[in-house]
């Protein structure tokens, strides 16, 4: 399956914990004002890769955590995303998902979208909400504004609502 990229860092510290492969996804409807990758919103930009040849490169990498899907919006490709993120389960990496829709938004989509559910159920952690620039803080670890969370998705998924990740107790 084809997905659409605007790029890719294979050694990423600012996508999540650790040392992390970052796919940054093509398209995305939010229209954040002041955001940084205006690039990214066009679905018909960047350029197709098929997620097989994502894996080859992600399988190769040295040293990492685990892998990161940011945008861009990932959840607008979740049906090419699905599977590539399960696989990247097997490899023993960890997910983390960056979104412009909420948490609370994400599961309601996730009751009647399959590879919503899916994509949401492979992810580590979920850094989620629109960037906000009147939000704006710079010495937040991993997201650009106050009003985004670090959500620990096992722990939410369990108890179907936002549990907010600890950063001090790492990942994996
Ligand atoms: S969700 Fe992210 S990529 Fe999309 S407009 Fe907002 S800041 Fe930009």
């Amino acid at each position: 399956m084809k997905l659409r990229l605007a790029g890719l860092v294979s050694e990423s510290i600012v996508d999540g914990p650790g040392l992390r492969f970052t796919l940054f996804l093509q398209g995305c409807p939010h229209r954040c004002p002041g955001c940084h990758n205006p690039e990214t919103h066009d679905p018909a930009g960047g350029s197709a890769v098929a997620a097989a040849e994502l894996l080859v490169q992600i399988r190769a990498a040295r040293g990492i955590d685990g892998v990161t899907f940011s945008g861009g919006e990932p959840f607008m490709q979740a049906a090419a995303l699905a599977g590539l993120a399960e696989q990247i389960l097997l490899l023993g990496l960890d997910l983390v998902l960056y979104s412009g829709f909420t948490f609370e938004e994400l599961l309601q989509r996730g009751t009647t979208d399959g590879p919503t559910r899916r994509l949401l159920q492979a992810g580590t952690m979920l850094v989620d909400g629109p960037y906000v620039e009147a939000e704006r803080d710079l010495t937040l670890s991993f997201r650009g504004s106050r009003n985004q969370r670090l959500i620990d998705l096992p722990a939410s998924l369990r108890e179907g609502s936002a549990v907010e990740w600890a950063l001090e107790k790492g990942i994996c």
